[in-house]
């Protein structure tokens, strides 16, 4: 075959080192010209080093892909190391230890993990030949880098080993356990509002910031243990041979550690939660364990984030009933709340024991007809912020309910409860106002209670509301008055109409002198600063007499003047009266 000087000649992409030995090189031009024949066809990224000169050819595929200066180099490795993934550089230099000596086979084979033009980390798999010449001297070494099959791959953003790595470790993890009874750990650790980065920040920022966070635990953990990088803002971890204490310790290292990070770069501000799962304790199917770390970590971030929880059987259930009954609220929402009913508790004048309104009372009906108490789903509503469709629907009921009744009961008043993620949603307003123009309610009918005052940390906020809805007529009342420590306190920070005395301050108030004080006082003390007073969980004749005529309370609601009931039936009852 004669080889055209020009095709010979395209020495582009020479590094400047190589340049001279190119120059004078024909033999070096020659093998380039073969080279370049073959990469055209191989599988990979072909290479060959000429080790006399030292000169490497790469394909050019390999120069686009890794951003290289050029296919011919004679200093490839000050390139090609800095793209190395930082733990895998060891082994890329040991890899090359012995092939050069006379004894070895001169076949190498080495996996590392190194990174793209696009900064991303990918596993390849390097197969490469050490070439003699007659003398035995390596003259040459060739081969080719294969980016290695994606399912074992490195996760492309942090270089870390990814979900397929972390299903391989865990399943070998838990059969080395069984076959030495030892107990081991699955760990999944979650960033808590990763997401908002997204938002907050320019593109990319958060694979920079998810490099770095990959980075920070790795340095915390015991130099045994991978860290493995699943999806989303998830890291997976696998411990053999540990203990809950030794887990809980290396969380809270990690927490410490995310806290540092924030604190030396205010763009990274990040918490983290964990699900925990031990096994074999708890399992030993590689699946399972997973799911179970998986539901952990979410009950975690459910009850408050910034914590690690352990997975228990009991605490499984509870997660798959509150899954469950999380499912079952969204589909009642898309069929118009279909499931959830309003049942009214009737509220008397604390004197003339006349019928004046009516608290409306969130139940939910499952399908076999077992109706569930507000204590334990309302808090579901609320993490999920189901509550807010739910909510428009509770005032829609309940404003329809109450124009029916005053024709029955003129003046009837009803009162709805509001959660503080309903009265954070700007919708609410909107919703009231509509719904009592559409029945033709005058608004002065309406009492909103806010149920949760004591968590309340923007008291300006929930004023403004308040107002809001005060100018427009609604009156709004402070639910649970007596429940927590700052009762008292609450008091000064809200501007409202009604409060409403919490069951605790009633129960068993009749017993004791002290009791029977400090009801009477918190009452006055109320009515003193020109709130009208509601006392709820009146039981029987006796409290209620003290408490309508001693202490002065306007309002009286219990099951001493009625239960909540379905609306039919608290109709009933009431006009027979
Ligand atoms: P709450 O607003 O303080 O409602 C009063 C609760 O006390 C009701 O419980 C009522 O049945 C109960 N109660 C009233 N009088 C007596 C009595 O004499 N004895 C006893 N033992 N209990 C009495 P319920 O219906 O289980 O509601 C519990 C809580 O759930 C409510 O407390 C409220 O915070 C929340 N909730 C109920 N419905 C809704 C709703 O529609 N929206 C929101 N956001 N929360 C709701
Ligand atoms: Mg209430
Ligand atoms: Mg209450």
């Amino acid at each position: 075959m004669d080889l055209g000087k020009d095709e010979i000649d395209e020495g582009k992409g020479v590094d400047a080192l190589a340049e001279e030995l190119w120059e004078h090189s024909e033999q070096l031009k020659r093998i380039k010209f073969y080279f370049d024949l073959q990469q055209r066809t191989a599988e990979g990224y072909p290479f060959v080093t000429d080790l006399h000169t030292g000169i490497v050819m790469i394909s050019d595929r390999m120069v686009k892909e890794y951003e290289l200066p050029g296919n011919v180099l004679v200093d490839f490795d000050r390139y090609w190391m800095p793209l190395i993934y930082s733990e895998d550089v060891a082994d890329y230099e040991n890899g090359f230890k012995h092939i050069f000596d006379p004894g070895h086979s001169g076949e190498h084979n080495i996996e590392y993990r190194v990174r793209n033009r696009k900064g991303e980390y990918t596993w390849v798999h390097c197969h490469g030949i050490v070439g003699r010449d007659e003398s035995g001297e390596a003259v040459m070494f060739a081969g080719s880098i294969m980016k290695m099959d994606r399912i074992l791959h490195a996760d492309p953003v942090t270089g870390l080993l990814n979900r397929y790595a972390f299903d391989q470790a865990v399943r070998d993890g838990v059969s080395s356990a069984v076959s030495k009874g030892e107990m081991g750990a699955v760990m999944i650790i979650g960033l808590d509002n990763f997401h908002l980065l997204n938002e907050a920040y320019e593109t990319h920022f958060d694979d920079v910031a998810m490099r770095q966070i990959g980075q920070s635990i790795t340095n915390v953990l015991p130099t045994h243990l991978n860290l493995y990088k699943l999806d989303g803002y998830e890291f997976g971890l696998i411990w053999p041979h540990t203990s809950q204490e030794e887990v809980q310790i290396i969380f809270s290292s990690i927490q410490l550690c995310l806290r540092e990070a924030k604190e030396s770069n205010d763009k990274v501000f990040f918490s983290a939660s964990a699900g925990a799962v031990f096994y074999p304790d708890s399992g030993t199917d590689a699946l399972a364990l997973q799911k179970h770390a998986q539901a952990a970590l979410e009950m975690a971030q459910q009850q408050g984030r910034e914590q690690l929880l352990v997975f228990s059987r009991e605490s499984y259930e509870e997660w798959l009933r509150f899954i469950n009954l999380q499912r079952a609220f969204e589909e009642s929402i898309e069929k118009g709340c279909k499931g959830f009913k309003l049942f009214y508790q009737p509220q008397v004048d604390a004197i003339t024991q006349e019928l004046i309104g009516a608290e409306a009372l969130l139940r939910w009906q499952e399908d076999d007809g077992h109706v569930i108490s507000p204590l334990v789903f309302i808090p579901i509503l609320e993490r999920t912020r189901l509550i807010i469709p739910v909510g428009r629907w509770i005032v829609e009921e309940a404003v329809r309910t109450c124009k029916k009744w005053q024709e029955y009961w003129p003046g009837f008043q009803m009162s709805i409860n509001v959660s503080l993620c309903q009265l954070e949603s700007p919708a609410l307003r909107e919703h009231v106002k509509e719904s009592l123009e559409r029945h033709g309610l005058p608004a002065k009918y309406l009492t909103l209670e806010l149920t949760e005052s004591q968590q309340v940390s923007n008291s300006q906020f929930v004023n403004e509301q308040f107002d809001y809805f005060r100018q427009m007529g609604v009156k709004v009342a402070m639910d649970d008055f007596g429940m927590g420590y700052s009762s008292l306190a609450l008091l000064k920070t809200f501007s409202c109409d009604v409060v409403k005395i919490d069951k605790v301050f009633v129960d068993n108030v009749m017993d004791s002198q002290f009791d029977k004080n400090l009801v009477k006082y918190a009452i006055k003390l109320c009515r003193s600063i020109g709130m009208a007073v509601c006392v709820e969980g009146v039981e029987d004749k006796e409290s209620y007499e003290y408490l309508a005529h001693e202490c002065g309370a306007d309002v009286i609601q219990g099951f001493y003047f009625g239960r909540p009931e379905p609306e039919m039936i608290f109709q009933e009852r009431f006009r027979k009266n």
